[in-house]
């Protein structure tokens, strides 16, 4: 029922030989572009060609990060020109202030998907706008709008362009919101419409997946910056100053407010999700103030827990053992046969899958240790030690992640001696595979990644069984996840939306132990891992990161390291840890494989999203809807309840209540009684069926409802709804009336 996919983003994380990506949210969507190809999803990316993409680091010999800007020469890269329909160099004119700025376009091919990528890097710009797309996240805030100007516009221009005409448009993150305003603007010019129809056609295909669990990390603009820009390009934004400037309010008549690219994503869309069932909830409570007097849980934000894509974290001997048992076509398909096909592996199958990718990762590590001890001009000893450093049949830790306070990458430092005995220990030795960079202005950060070599300048005995590769990147990435046995996460909660490394194990048998916070807070299962925290959040509180630490030595040393070591067979396998791998593979990969996460987004975004699309291709459907939602506004506050009325016998409550309704036609609203099931369960809603009209009074009327009266007559209350068929509420029209 989708035709074509528009899926903008502003990183993509495909390769390390395509280095336009920082983090997660790029490799989220690198591996969203893969799979829609396995599966043959109408999909194509959009995003921008970063000349340098985001730093390279290196160490220096104290452990401070240095950053490294190479040049990402398209030439060197598997990028092509797009070229015209003459065969010309495709080139964007995109309407800046006092300008126009030159957009080039590339592409690349993902499988059977295509990714566009923009770039400003053409040499008629003047030298400053050649800079736009420099940096992934570098500059300061008109950069970064110039960047979501280039994404959002720029990107929707080269649709245009290129003739391609996507029924959905999928932001990932708010960064590419900008979108929204361009497909609206050629809505109006194509079929000269209003920009509140064009909006209300549109914002039926476009569909927003947030990201982040605080409102910090929402992209905010300051009104006279963003006014600068649609006053001085109406070319490419379309619409007035005020208009926009609303669109990205909480309260648009706040001249003051600042513009918040979350709330325009949300304005402009009508489907909302979270990457996480827990960063769903957390994300309903940051857009509440959007739909004020809705009940936490009404507020329309749905999640697609995020998954990653198996055959590009597989190491080779994982894919081998998989096809054993699950075929070559396993991430291809509906997945339901996967747990139990899985679950017939033998522990021998498994523990020599374990023990070959250690050996691997070890063989990578003693590699790249070699390579930065020689560039940082280290003791020649040293350099001939990093030969031999870690030992195959030792537990080998991962983690690997940014380095940023709120994921404490520190934790395991709490008590440094207590780590030096966890990893000295003469019988049950543990090692350390550590990678993770901190944003260029992220001090805080670098400070944790000295920390981790300081710790080693300490302990000089255990420089065979702690490594800190620089560069983590995806192929720092890919040996990590697929060579170590266990993973650490320790995020607070809620703040990792959902996290993606640990899932990447779960393909290559590693195990989890993590904060019960992001995927892992539905993933965990006793028999799957390790769970760390009371699933509370408890803030930046000091005095709990403490205790968390504590529980993660306790768990490490009286759980892990005992499950690795001890139990073992005759041939040296080690029978609970293996049982605990097959659980975690079986049940986990895939539930969190992209296919999961794609089928998903297909089924219950993209789908419905095209259903609600094509039933506004009318002029006065959509007209309709316009008319609709100013009659709401207009008559919202003259709305009142009479009498209500309860009768009860024993089995249900009956229900009356008498509803003034001003001048709005009945149809446009709904009445329902409410019942909140006292925070446990969820919320009861009924809708109450409008009887005869109230006698003496204009446009009233008695609206009834039998219900079972397992709640109290008190629980319920009447309420009143905007509502529509086709459309989205409160999404669409947020008012709400209460009896009480
Ligand atoms: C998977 C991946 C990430 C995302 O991992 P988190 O779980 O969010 O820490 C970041 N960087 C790279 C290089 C990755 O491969």
């Amino acid at each position: 029922p989708f035709s074509q996919v528009a899926y903008f983003s502003m990183e993509f994380g495909l390769s390390e030989s395509l280095p336009i990506y920082s983090g997660g949210l790029g490799i989220l969507a690198g591996d969203c572009l893969k799979t829609a190809s396995d599966l043959g999803i109408p999909l194509l990316g959009i995003g921008l060609l970063w000349q340098q993409g985001y730093f390279r680091q290196s160490l220096d010999d104290c452990g401070r990060q240095i950053e490294l800007y190479p040049y990402n020469d398209p030439t060197q890269m598997p990028v092509t020109p797009v070229r015209d329909a003459e065969g010309e160099w495709l080139r964007l004119e995109l309407p800046f202030p006092g300008r126009t700025v030159i957009l080039r376009a590339w592409q690349a091919q993902v499988g059977r998907v295509t990714l566009y990528l923009l770039d400003s890097n053409d040499p008629l710009n003047a030298p400053a706008d050649r800079g736009i797309t420099a940096e992934l996240y570098g500059g300061g805030p008109e950069n970064r709008l110039q960047q979501e100007i280039c994404l959002g516009i720029g990107g929707w221009m080269l649709l245009r362009r290129l003739g391609i005409q996507p029924d959905i448009c999928h932001l990932n993150e708010g960064h590419a919101a900008l979108a929204i305003l361009a497909r609206a603007y050629s809505h109006m010019q194509d079929h000269g419409t209003s920009f509140p129809c064009a909006l209300t056609a549109t914002r039926a295909g476009n569909i927003f997946t947030t990201h982040t669990p605080v409102s910090a990390g929402f992209d905010r603009f300051p009104p006279e910056l963003l006014t600068r820009y649609i006053a001085g390009a109406p070319g490419a934004f379309g619409v007035d100053v005020e208009t926009i400037l609303a669109l990205g309010r909480e309260n648009p008549e706040d001249t003051h407010e600042p513009f918040n690219m979350a709330w325009l994503a949300i304005h402009g869309s009508l489907i909302v999700n979270g990457v996480s069932r827990l960063h769903g909830a957390v994300s309903r409570h940051l857009f509440q103030s959007l739909f004020p007097r809705w009940p936490e849980d009404e507020v329309p934000v749905i999640h697609v827990t995020n998954g990653v894509h198996m055959p590009s974290w597989d190491s080779a001997e994982a894919d081998a053992l998989w096809t054993n048992h699950c075929g070559k076509a396993r991430w291809l398909g509906d997945l339901k046969d996967i747990e139990a096909d899985f679950r017939q592996t033998s522990d021998g199958d498994l523990w020599q899958l374990r023990s070959t990718a250690r050996q691997q990762v070890i063989l990578f590590a003693r590699r790249r240790l070699q390579k930065q001890l020689a560039a940082a001009h280290a003791p020649d000893q040293d350099c001939e030690n990093a030969k031999t450093a870690l030992d195959p049949n030792t537990l080998t830790i991962g983690f690997a992640r940014r380095f940023t306070a709120y994921k404490r990458p520190n934790m395991l430092l709490n008590d440094p001696d207590r780590l030096y005995r966890l990893l000295n220990n003469p019988h049950y030795p543990v090692q350390l595979l550590i990678a993770g960079k901190a944003h260029p202005k992220d001090d805080v950060g670098k400070v944790m990644i000295q920390q981790w070599t300081q710790f080693l300048q300490q302990h000089p005995d255990l420089a065979g069984r702690m490594v800190f590769i620089a560069d983590y990147d995806m192929l720092v990435a890919e040996h990590l996840v697929q060579g170590v046995d266990l993973w650490i996460n320790t995020p607070r909660r809620p703040w990792e939306a959902s996290g993606t490394s640990g899932m990447k194990v779960l393909v290559n048998g590693g195990l989890n132990l993590s904060e019960l916070d992001g995927w892992w807070a539905e993933a965990y299962e006793p028999e799957t891992g390790w769970a760390l925290g009371d699933r509370q959040e408890h803030d930046a509180d000091l005095k709990w990161d403490q205790q968390e630490a504590q529980q993660l030595y306790r768990l490490l040393e009286e759980e892990v390291v005992p499950l690795f070591y001890q139990q073992r067979d005759a041939n040296g396998c080690p029978c609970g840890w293996v049982a605990k791998i097959r659980e975690s593979m079986s049940r986990l990969t895939p539930r969190f494989s992209s296919n999961r996460m794609l089928q998903e987004y297909v089924s219950t975004l993209y789908e419905p999203a095209a259903r609600l699309l094509s039933a506004r291709s009318e002029r006065a459907i959509v007209e309709g809807i316009c008319q609709w939602q100013h009659d709401i506004r207009q008559h919202w506050q003259s709305l009142h309840f009479g009498e209500l009325d309860v009768q009860s016998d024993t089995d249900t409550h009956h229900f009356q209540v008498h509803v003034y309704l001003d001048d709005l036609d009945a149809d446009a609203v709904a009445v329902q009684l409410f019942a909140n099931g006292d925070g446990k369960q969820n919320p009861e809603i009924y809708e109450m069926t409008r009887g005869d009209a109230l006698t003496g009074a204009i446009n009233s009327y008695n609206y009834t409802c039998t219900v079972p009266a397992h709640s109290t007559v008190e629980s319920f209350t009447p309420r009143i709804i905007p509502h529509r068929e086709g459309c989205m509420v409160p999404m669409e029209s947020n008012e709400i009336l209460w009896y009480r």
